[in-house]
C-alpha cells in the first residue's frame, strides 16, 4: 500500500514559503485532487518519492528525460564540465558545436539562437516575426500553449486550460487585442480571419502535434494549408517544436511531417532536463536580430555551459544511435496497442490518440481534433483514473489536457505493468 506521509507534510511546509506550494502550477494535483507527490529522486523509467513509493515515469520531465533519468553519459559530461565554471557571460566553442548539431539534426535551420525556456523561444520568436514584418497580430490556435509570455496566454492549453482559467488577470486588454485565435484543424477559421485582418498579420504560430490538450494529430492538409497561406500572405509561419523537437524524428515534426516552418522553438529534450530553449530558421529573418539588427533579444545565462554539454550530449546520443528513437516508437505503439486491448475490454467509449512517443487517452465517445473535442471528454473520469493509476506506481501527467510522454528506459516488462493497471484502474472509475 502507498503511503503519502512525507509529501503531505512537505506540501504543508511548501506552501508555507512557495506560492500554492510548487514553482510551476500543474505539478500542485489540483485539477485532480489530492496531494502532490515530492519526487526524492529519479534513474532511469522510474521516480522515486519522499516516501520511497517507485512510480513509472511517464511525464519525463514533461519531456526533456527522452532517454531516462540520469542518463550516465548526460550526467558525466555535465560533472565534468561544472569544474570549469558553470557561467562566464561570453562566448564559448561549446555553443558553436550545440548549433552546428541542431542545424545537422534539424531541416531548414539556417541560424540558431539560445534562450532559458520554452517561453522564452517562443516569445522571442514571436517578437522576431513582428521586427521582420513589421505587423502586430498574430494567430494562435486554442489548447495549443506556447508558453507563458503575455501575447500567448489567451485561449491557452495546458495548465490554462487544466485550471480552466477563461481569461489571465494581468494580461491586458491591449496585449491580448492583437492575439488571433481559432480551432486547430480548422483551415477555412485560418482564411477568414487573414482576410479579415489583411496586411496586420505577422506570425502564424502552431503546436504541429499538439501536445497540450491531450496529444492532437493535425488532419491532413492543416500545416500544409498554413504554409500555402503564410508564402502568399507574407505571414512568418512558427512551429513551437517545444515538445515535437527531436521526439517526434530526430528533425522534429517538420521532418516527420514534411512541411517547413520559418521559424521554430525547440525546448524541453534540448536540454536533456536543464533549463533551455532554443529559436532557430531562415536567415533572411535573422538578419534582423541585434547584434545584426534592431530586434533586441538577450540573456545573461544563454547557452550556459552546463546546460549546453547536457542537451549536447544526449541529442549527440540520439544523433548517433538513431536505433534509440526506433525503440522508443516501437515501445510506444505497443502501449497502444496494450491499452487498446483493455480499453475495449472495459467496455465504455474512448479515444486514443497517438503519434510516435507521443500518446494520449480521452474519455470520449468522438474524435478529438481540436481544444473544443478534447475539453468535451469525460474529465471526473480522467481524475479517478489518474489516482487509481498512482496508486498502482504509475505516474500520469497530472492532467486530462496533457500527452503522455515515454522514455526509452521503459522496459517492455514496464510496458505490461502499466497495462494491466490500466485494466484495473479503468474497473475503479
Ligand atoms: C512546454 C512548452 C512550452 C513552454 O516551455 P517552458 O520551458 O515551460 O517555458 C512552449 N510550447 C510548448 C509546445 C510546450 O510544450
Amino acid at each position: 500500500m502507498y503511503s503519502y506521509e512525507s509529501s503531505k507534510v512537505l506540501f504543508e511546509r511548501a506552501q508555507q514559503s512557495i506560492p500554492g506550494g510548487v514553482n510551476s502550477p500543474v505539478r500542485a494535483f489540483k485539477s485532480v485532487g489530492g496531494t502532490p507527490v515530492f519526487i526524492k529522486k529519479a534513474k532511469g523509467a522510474y521516480l522515486y518519492d519522499a516516501d520511497d513509493n517507485q512510480y513509472i515515469d511517464y511525464i519525463a520531465s514533461w519531456g526533456p528525460m527522452i532517454l531516462g533519468h540520469a542518463y550516465e553519459p548526460v550526467v558525466k559530461a555535465i560533472c565534468d564540465r561544472a569544474q570549469f565554471s558553470t557561467s562566464f557571460g561570453a562566448p564559448t566553442e561549446l555553443e558553436i558545436e550545440m548549433a552546428e548539431l541542431i542545424k545537422s539534426m534539424a531541416p531548414n535551420i539556417d541560424l540558431i539562437r539560445m534562450v532559458n525556456s520554452g517561453t522564452e523561444a517562443c516569445m522571442s520568436a514571436l517578437r522576431l516575426a513582428r521586427g521582420y514584418t513589421g505587423k502586430n497580430k498574430f494567430i494562435k490556435f486554442e489548447g495549443c500553449y506556447h508558453g507563458h509570455a503575455d501575447p500567448f496566454l489567451v485561449k491557452a492549453g495546458s495548465g490554462v486550460a487544466t485550471f480552466n482559467i477563461q481569461t489571465v488577470p494581468g494580461v491586458t486588454a491591449t496585449t491580448a487585442k492583437d492575439t488571433l485565435t481559432c480551432a486547430y484543424n480548422n483551415l477555412d477559421a485560418v482564411k477568414k480571419l487573414v482576410s479579415e485582418n489583411t496586411n496586420e498579420i505577422a506570425a502564424i504560430i502552431v503546436e504541429p502535434v499538439p501536445g497540450n490538450m491531450g496529444c492532437i494529430l493535425p488532419q491532413e492538409g492543416f500545416l500544409e494549408g498554413l504554409r500555402t497561406i503564410c508564402d502568399e500572405e507574407n505571414i512568418v509561419l512558427i512551429f513551437d517544436e517545444v515538445m515535437t523537437g527531436f521526439r517526434l524524428a530526430l528533425g522534429g515534426a517538420q521532418e516527420k511531417l514534411g512541411v517547413n516552418a520559418d521559424l521554430v522553438t525547440y525546448g524541453k529534450v534540448i536540454g536533456a532536463g536543464m533549463p533551455v530553449g532554443a529559436f532557430g530558421g531562415k536567415k533572411k529573418l535573422w538578419q534582423h536580430i541585434a547584434p545584426l539588427g534592431n530586434v533586441y533579444q538577450g540573456g545573461t545565462l544563454s547557452g550556459n555551459p552546463i546546460a549546453m554539454i547536457a542537451g549536447y550530449t544526449l541529442l549527440k546520443e540520439m544523433k548517433e544511435n538513431p536505433s534509440l528513437l526506433k525503440e522508443l516508437d516501437d515501445k510506444t505503439q505497443y502501449l497502444k496497442i496494450g491499452l487498446e486491448k483493455v480499453l475495449k475490454a472495459w467496455g465504455q467509449p474512448y479515444i486514443i490518440n497517438h503519434l510516435g512517443s507521443m500518446i494520449s487517452v480521452h474519455f470520449s465517445n468522438k474524435p478529438v481534433t481540436d481544444f473544443a473535442s478534447a475539453a468535451a471528454s469525460d474529465i471526473e473520469k480522467f481524475k479517478k483514473f489518474f489516482h487509481a493509476m498512482l496508486k498502482r506506481g504509475v505516474y500520469l501527467p497530472p492532467s486530462a489536457y496533457e500527452s503522455w510522454f515515454l522514455n526509452n528506459a521503459l522496459s517492455y516488462e514496464d510496458l505490461d505493468k502499466t497495462i494491466k493497471a490500466v485494466g484495473e484502474s479503468l474497473e475503479k472509475i
